[in-house]
């Protein structure tokens, strides 16, 4: 017999997601700025919780996370119950398009906004319908213009990645009161514990003022977790109810949840983390900018730098990579003049600004 299976069209519309790179042939120590993950590794108390589960690796984890959900709720003065947590954020993202989305309906996302909303709408059979932006920063009049009969989702990352920029809470606010309130609007917050603006949302007050918001979170950057893939969602109880339906019964493995309980419980790991990746990103972004290329405005733990032409940003990239560091093209965002790099360590930002000036005195 010949001929083999054929996977549903929807499958081969997106070209599969690339993730950042961790190696470069020939160089034994690479900094690595390239996805975001956070300057100081995981918390000490994450990594004991992480070995001392090792005995129990036979038992299946509580399907219902109970304890982790407690831990997010008592960190962040939530209610437990309204809380969903999942294989990273993204499983969540998924989980929220198959459930809202589907077959002839249509979601609504920023012109240079996170890609996995796009893969898991598409593979959902869904249009992906893409505002423009302006000063790329996402442009509420530019998203309520897309919404058709069809829009059953709109995604928003807040603070955006790759481009860090930050909406204003009350223009948040604003989306939320004119789009139609059958539309579910999906405020991706991974970037918020970097946030330093204090009448900023990450999305629980919109969530608590209105039954068609959802928040999601993750431990993949801030807390330093993004190997063991662990992410939640903060939502009405309808919502939740969906989320529960639809998330696999064992989708968070026992170790992760005891990892993250533990990260949470790392005795100021947030304030110094926000407080370095502050101080970091301005002295950063002011070597960049001395070096000759422009910086775009970041509220999160990287910093999106414009080589203006392509050609510039690979040859940047390239020169990088040379000196062992690898940071983001980010030419599939529709931004292939420029580079993401993510903030490190003291030393790992004093490299590649060392590189990049060195990059810019030959490419003046
Ligand atoms: C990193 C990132 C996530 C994904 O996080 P996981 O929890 O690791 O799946 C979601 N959204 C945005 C905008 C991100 O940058």
């Amino acid at each position: 017999m010949t001929g083999s299976p054929a996977a549903r069209p929807a499958v081969f519309s997106v070209p599969p997601y690339v993730g950042g790179e961790s190696h470069l042939r020939g160089v034994s120590r690479v900094i690595k700025l390239s996805s975001n993950e956070g300057a100081f590794g995981p918390p000490p108390g994450a990594m004991s919780a992480f070995q001392s589960v090792a005995p129990k690796l036979h038992r299946y984890p509580d399907g219902g996370a109970v304890e982790l959900r407690h831990a997010i709720g008592r960190f962040f003065d939530l209610d437990p119950s309204r809380i969903v947590c999942g294989n990273g954020s993204d499983d969540l993202i998924s989980l929220l398009i198959q459930s809202y989305g589907g077959p002839g309906t249509e979601l609504i996302m920023s012109r240079h906004g996170f890609l996995i909303y796009e893969i898991a709408a598409r593979l959902a059979g869904m249009e992906v319908r893409k505002a423009p932006e302006r000063d790329l920063t996402a442009d509420v009049d530019a998203l309520l213009a897309e919404v058709t009969p069809a829009t059953r989702l709109v995604f928003l990352a807040n603070p955006n990645n790759p481009t860090g920029t930050l909406v204003p809470s009350a223009d948040i606010a604003r989306l939320r009161r004119a789009l139609p309130s059958h539309v579910l609007l999906v405020l991706d917050a991974a970037y918020a514990e970097y946030v330093e603006d204090s009448d900023y949302d990450p999305g629980n007050g919109l969530v608590d003022a209105s039954e068609n918001t959802v928040m999601t979170r993750t431990f993949s950057k801030m807390f330093g977790l993004g190997g063991l893939r662990l992410g939640w969602a903060y939502a009405s109880p309808a919502i939740v109810d969906v989320l529960n339906r639809t998330r696999m019964p064992f989708n968070v493995s026992g170790p992760a949840s005891a990892a993250g309980v533990a990260a949470l419980a790392e005795q100021g790991w947030v304030e110094r983390s926000r407080s370095h990746n502050t101080r970091a990103r301005a002295e950063l972004s002011a070597r960049i900018e001395r070096a000759g290329f422009r910086v775009w405005p970041s509220s999160a733990n990287f910093v999106l730098a414009d080589l203006e032409t392509s050609d510039r940003a690979v040859a940047a990239d390239m020169h990088l990579r040379s000196r062992g560091i690898i940071v983001r093209q980010v030419a599939a965002y529709g931004l292939p003049q420029c580079l993401r790099i993510t903030i490190g360590t003291d030393d790992e930002c004093a490299a590649v600004a060392d590189a990049l000036d060195e990059f810019g005195q030959r490419h003046a």
